[in-house]
């Protein structure tokens, strides 16, 4: 076979991990548009509140605006599609040891849901934690096997649930101070970040799940530093710098992916 032939079926085979990519993409993109809304597969709506007319699947499919209001679909399903297509080509080319192409796509997808609906929603839902639990379970058998999975099972759970009782105390202290309820006042640790601290311990195994906790913790910390003196910077935000919420499970979902599909970076942070 001749080098331009021998290049045009490598080429043509990436097809496959290209269309793969953009199915997943549609995929997450549908469930992270109805399920926080229906807790079902309903048919998607317009996401302008004032209109709310659901979309024509053909519609829905190719990103057009909504027919009634002329309103445009917006930058995250188009995200969506660019980055799980392209990390489905370099999954194809580069599998992960243990996971294969076809588990690791699906891990991928999953992540992804989960962190659009925590960024967009804040909560993390129960069909989702479900589905979770299957997955994060079969990865963190074939990763490393079933006594690591259960480790970093409990240490996620339970690191992440003293967490969430510390958090639950200093938010009730400083209610009493600023004269609130301790209700109105956001959390910075949620009851889904539990739910999340326990996926990724499977995920990850112990003592993995460590790490990422540190790590996470740490990017969590910077990420709102620099938020709050980006917000006390600017004259007209400075009222609302102390009260900016930034969602915590975003930034752990974030190191646990790198820690699986570029463990490289991670190897790069970690002192030697
Ligand atoms: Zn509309």
């Amino acid at each position: 076979m001749n080098a331009g032939a021998y290049n045009f079926i490598v080429s043509a085979t990436l097809l496959i991990p290209l269309l793969a990519g953009l199915a997943a993409a549609w995929l997450v993109n549908y469930l992270a548009d109805v399920l926080p809304e229906t807790l079902r597969l309903s048919r998607p709506v317009c996401a302008n509140p004032d209109c709310r007319q659901p979309f024509g699947w053909g519609d829905y499919l190719l990103l057009r605006r909504c027919r009634s209001c002329g309103r445009r679909r917006g930058g995250r399903a188009l995200a969506v599609i660019v980055f799980l297509a392209a990390l489905s080509v370099y999954l194809w080319l580069d599998p992960p040891a243990r996971l294969g192409y076809g588990f690791a796509l699906l891990l991928l997808s999953y992540l992804a849901l989960v962190t659009l609906i925590d960024l967009e929603h804040r909560l993390i839902l129960r069909p989702v934690s479900v589905a979770g639990l299957l997955i994060c379970t079969a990865a963190g058998l074939l990763l490393h096997g079933w006594q690591s999975t259960l480790a970093g099972f409990a240490a996620g759970f339970g690191l992440m649930m003293l967490f969430y009782l510390v958090g639950l105390l200093f938010n009730r202290l400083r209610a009493r101070r600023l004269g609130q309820e301790a209700g109105e006042a956001e959390e910075a640790f949620g009851s889904g970040d539990v739910t999340l601290g326990a996926l990724l311990g499977l995920l990850l195994g112990w003592p993995l799940i460590w790490a990422a906790i540190l790590l996470g913790l740490l990017l969590y910390g910077v990420i709102s530093l620099a938020i709050i003196l980006v917000l006390l910077l600017l004259q007209r935000y400075r009222e609302r710098a102390w009260r900016t919420f930034v969602p915590l499970g975003p930034g752990f979902i974030l190191i646990a992916f790198l820690m699986i599909y570029f463990p490289s970076v991670i190897a790069a942070l970690l002192p030697k």
